[in-house]
């Protein structure tokens, strides 16, 4: 049977029931989400909705999550999520609910293929066929923030080596099960050594396990930089959540519209699927919005459900509706288009060419892919023996004089601990600062133990003891020192765990 043959078959067959849980969403959300159930249903697709309710309405009842405890049941019970996008209102107190689904529901990997629709669609780079793989729970993203004085402000990165793992391991598998050559990583561990560094560390470990992908790392600036340029030279793209957010929404807007790329968000239970786009306020209710994102993101859900053929039937029909020029406005272009069409016109249009191939674009074949089947697995590395050293206490000083400052805690510290340095946002300016480093109210004061032996640049750490830390926190606050913050300074099989301060 050819391909032709096994669309139409596949399209007079009903599917395999499957139950999932669907939220409309905000702004555009419900006018899109209306255009992909109805692909769907004319698909033969066999789905139960469970409609729930989630986003700004949520939100607007006084429930800051933006999400329902009836909703959350839906979920649990379902599993599976095809989400349109929701709006989170400004202002304090309320929680990115998307963020929340990711990280309530372990949806580890954020998976955001991009693909370049040229000649049809127009675009600089016809030759783009990028697969970004985002991590999708830690990071900055953590959402862990601070204000401590007047005038800093602080958000925690964190980077953990199973989510590193995790994430860099799906990428490979990813890519192997997609048939793709190459995988590149994107960091930033000439600043941040140990958090970015980590994550290169990983992925340094997992490539080795699959000397048939070709694998890169990138410093994410220049990374991001030639991805915008030129996108053709990338493959599969693993990285950590902020810059897996910004690169996949530049790949996204580059191809032609942010309005054409759909993501899957895959957990070991859960799996959730939407658009890369928002709400788009800015043209909510008037029908015209690309519904080409949720339909992506549901082509990709019935992948992962392993109803491949139903997946392929209906991408091989939104090819051809591209092909044939039939174009929502924000793709639409007096060269290449033919009809701008609304958001009905469009969703009747693929319905319309169900069954139907593309005939310059590859076709789709229905084996290509199921995501579920990717197995992850973490390492269990053995715990390494970590030492205390020393600590470094974080303080609101408005006495911006970092000589006066440093003299005075030598003084009241000297019989606990010795003071080693004080930084101001991360640069040293005790001791032997210099005058033209602009200091804040922040400083970050490193105490090591009185023992510690700093020889040329060299320090051989001596260790100390919680107890001294409380003590010197006492003397502190005795002496009117404000402190903010502590952070414990650790070796970690004799290397140390924490970086050095910028001139140190
Ligand atoms: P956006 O993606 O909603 O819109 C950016 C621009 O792209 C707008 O000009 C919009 O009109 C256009 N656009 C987006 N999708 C389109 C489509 N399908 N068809 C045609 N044009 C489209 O980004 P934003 O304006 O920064 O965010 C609006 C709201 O969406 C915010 O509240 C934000 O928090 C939320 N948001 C939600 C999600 C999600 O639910 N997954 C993702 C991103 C942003």
């Amino acid at each position: 049977m050819n391909t032709s043959e096994a669309l139409k078959e596949s399209l007079s067959k009903k599917s395999n029931t499957i139950n999932i849980v669907v939220a409309k969403g905000d702004g555009i959300g419900p006018e899109i989400m209306d255009a992909t159930l109805d692909l769907l249903k004319a698909a033969n697709v066999d789905f139960n909705p469970d409609f729930i309710e989630v986003g700004e309405k949520v939100y607007k009842s006084g429930n800051t999550a933006g999400i329902t405890d009836a909703s959350w049941e839906s979920i649990h019970k379902h599993k599976i999520i095809l989400k349109a996008p929701i709006t989170t209102p400004q202002g304090k107190g309320y929680k990115s609910l998307n963020v929340t689904m990711r990280k309530s529901l372990g949806l580890f990997a954020n998976v955001r293929p991009v693909k370049s629709l040229h000649p049809f669609v127009t675009t600089l780079h016809p030759k783009m066929d990028v697969v970004v793989v985002r991590e999708n729970e830690e990071d900055l993203y953590a959402g862990i923030e601070h204000r401590q004085t007047d005038e800093v402000y602080q958000c925690l990165k964190l980077i953990t080596r199973p989510g590193s793992e995790k994430i860099i391991r799906y990428a490979f598998e990813y890519a192997k099960k997609h048939h793709r050559k190459k995988v590149t990583c994107l960091v930033k561990d000439n600043i941040m050594k140990l958090t970015d560094g980590l994550f290169h560390q990983v992925f340094r470990e997992i490539s080795a396990e699959y000397p048939d992908i070709q694998s890169e790392v990138q410093i994410i600036d220049i990374g991001s930089a030639r991805m915008a340029n030129q996108p053709q030279q990338y493959d599969v793209v693993v990285t950590s959540n902020l810059y897996g957010d910004i690169v996949s929404d530049i790949v996204a807007e580059i191809s032609g519209s942010v309005g054409l790329a759909g993501s899957s968000n895959i957990g070991t239970d859960y799996a959730m699927f939407e658009a890369i786009h928002g709400s788009a306020p800015d043209i909510s209710g008037m029908g015209i919005a690309n519904p080409s994102g949720l339909m992506q993101g549901a082509i990709q859900m019935l992948n992962y459900l392993g109803l491949t053929e139903k997946a392929a039937l209906i991408q091989n029909a939104w090819l051809k509706t591209i092909e044939d020029g039939i174009h929502t406005a924000d793709i639409y272009n007096e060269a290449t288009s033919k009809t701008k069409a609304n958001t009905k016109e469009f969703t009747a249009a693929v319905i319309e060419r169900l069954g139907q191939v593309p005939s310059t674009f590859p076709q789709i074949n229905a084996t290509d892919v199921d995501q579920r089947r990717l197995k992850i697995e973490i390492s269990k590395p053995k715990p390494q023996t970590k030492t205390l050293v020393g600590v470094d206490i974080f303080l609101d000083s408005r006495d911006r004089n970092a000589n006066t400052l440093g003299d005075r805690l030598t003084e009241a510290s000297k019989e606990i601990l010795k003071l080693k340095m004080i930084t101001n946002r991360g640069v040293k300016v005790y001791p032997d600062g210099m005058d033209s480093t602009f200091c804040t109210d922040h400083w970050r004061c490193r105490f090591v133990n009185n023992e510690t032996v700093v020889e040329a640049g060299k320090t051989e750490h001596v260790p100390i003891t919680p107890s001294d830390i409380i003590k010197l926190m006492s003397k502190l606050h005795a002496d009117d020192f404000d402190v903010i913050k502590t952070e414990n300074l650790y070796e970690f099989d004799g290397k140390i765990g924490f970086s050095l301060g910028q001139g140190e």
